[in-house]
């Protein structure tokens, strides 16, 4: 058997594809929601896989320090100097080109593994909706 339960979570951010083809090359932002999956083999005391408010606390603290009201940024972009300088925020500087992909992948086994750690609860999937209409969704291997 296997439980899952799901939590949304939105933020607002900036980012610029680097290279894109086409308007994404542009610096603008996205209100992101981005969809946690937990799950479990075993339901806790109470009869939860984990309380959702946990999800919130933990993974929702970490995107509202780093990701909410900032701007996403490649490393490698041309841009990340005049970003430092001119966000009054700081930042966040991606190893890879800020896509709904990267991003996603990134939080998937970069972030969120030791955010959970203590819990014993895995976070398996994220769905990252950079609008109503365009998504993506990653798993771990
Ligand atoms: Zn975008």
């Amino acid at each position: 058997m296997e439980i899952t339960c799901k939590r949304r979570i939105q933020f607002c951010a900036g980012h610029r594809v680097f290279e894109h083809e086409g308007k994404c090359k542009n610096i603008h932002g996205h209100n992101y929601v981005l969809w946690i999956y937990a799950r479990t083999k075993e339901l806790d005391a109470l009869g939860r896989v984990i309380d959702f408010s946990v999800l919130k606390e933990k993974i929702g603290t970490w995107i509202d320090e780093n990701f909410d009201h900032t701007f996403i940024v490649y490393k490698n972009d041309t841009i990340v100097e005049d970003i430092v300088r001119i966000n009054k925020k700081k930042p966040y500087i991606l190893d890879s080109n800020p896509t709904a992909e990267n991003i996603a992948l990134h939080l998937l086994y970069e972030i969120i593994p030791p955010l959970m750690a203590d819990t014993g609860i895995t976070v398996y999937k994220l769905e990252l909706f950079e609008t109503e209409n365009c998504a993506v969704e990653v798993s771990l291997a």
